[in-house]
């Protein structure tokens, strides 16, 4: 679907974002945390899965490893064990692992505020990274860009790349920056309730007038 002028015209854009923020007002990030460090290594869980499969888990996790430096001292079957469901558990706990020591031994405990920290977490690519920096600091350093923000825009012409760093760096470009953080919420929320990837709901969407992908199930345009 390439990008066009008209697609990216900044009235379509707004109606875009408005459409969005109307239908989802309150939206948050889906996975149960009480804090930054427990977003890190939620969202790193989330990887291959869903967040539902990963709120199963996370409680029994934190309640043996409330801080990095009991994740960090863990036992490295324990952590498997708990974690087994949400797949690639060995990968997984070994990277959440490591995530906890480099916390402890780099940031004193602390999970860092800006994506060239948090990158250097094993597990942690840009995509948790901007999930913690946005659900949890509210900072706006990028855009998550997870599979259905991957899909979305590219059903809504934003943008025609497949890689999420360039569908990121498109994204940036024709979104305010105050909109960010919100429109990842949105845009996941819509694609895990009406725009699903293999049967769009296209006709319960609210963003329908202003869509033209030929995945479209259903269209007014006719
Ligand atoms: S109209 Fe269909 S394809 Fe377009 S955004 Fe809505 S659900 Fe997705």
């Amino acid at each position: 679907m390439p990008r066009t002028s008209k697609a990216l015209a900044p009235e379509r854009i707004a109606a875009i974002l408005a459409a969005l923020r109307a239908a989802y007002p309150d939206v948050v990030c889906a996975l149960i945390h009480r804090n930054a460090f427990e977003l890190v290594i939620a969202t790193a869980l989330s990887a291959q899965t869903t967040d539902v499969n990963v709120n199963k888990v996370t409680p029994a996790l934190f309640k043996l490893y409330p801080t990095p430096r009991a994740l960090a001292a863990a036992s490295l079957p324990e952590i498997e064990e708990i974690i087994h469901s949400t797949g690639f558990y060995r990968a997984k706990a070994k990277n959440i692992q490591a995530a906890a020591r480099v916390l402890v031994e780099q940031f004193n405990s602390k999970v860092p505020t800006t994506i060239d920290e948090l990158i250097q977490l094993p597990g942690v690519a840009r995509k948790t990274a901007n999930v913690v920096l946005g659900s949890w600091f509210g900072i706006a350093s990028g855009v998550v860009v997870d599979t259905h923000v991957l899909r979305l825009s590219r059903r809504l012409q934003l943008t025609r790349h497949t890689e999420p760093v360039k569908v990121e760096r498109d994204l940036i470009k024709i979104l305010p920056q105050d909109r960010w953080i919100q429109f990842s919420h949105e845009l996941i929320h819509h694609g895990r309730q009406i725009c699903l990837a293999r049967k769009p709901r296209c006709a319960d969407c609210t963003l329908e007038p202003l869509c033209h992908s030929r995945d479209k199930t259903w269209s007014s345009h006719r």
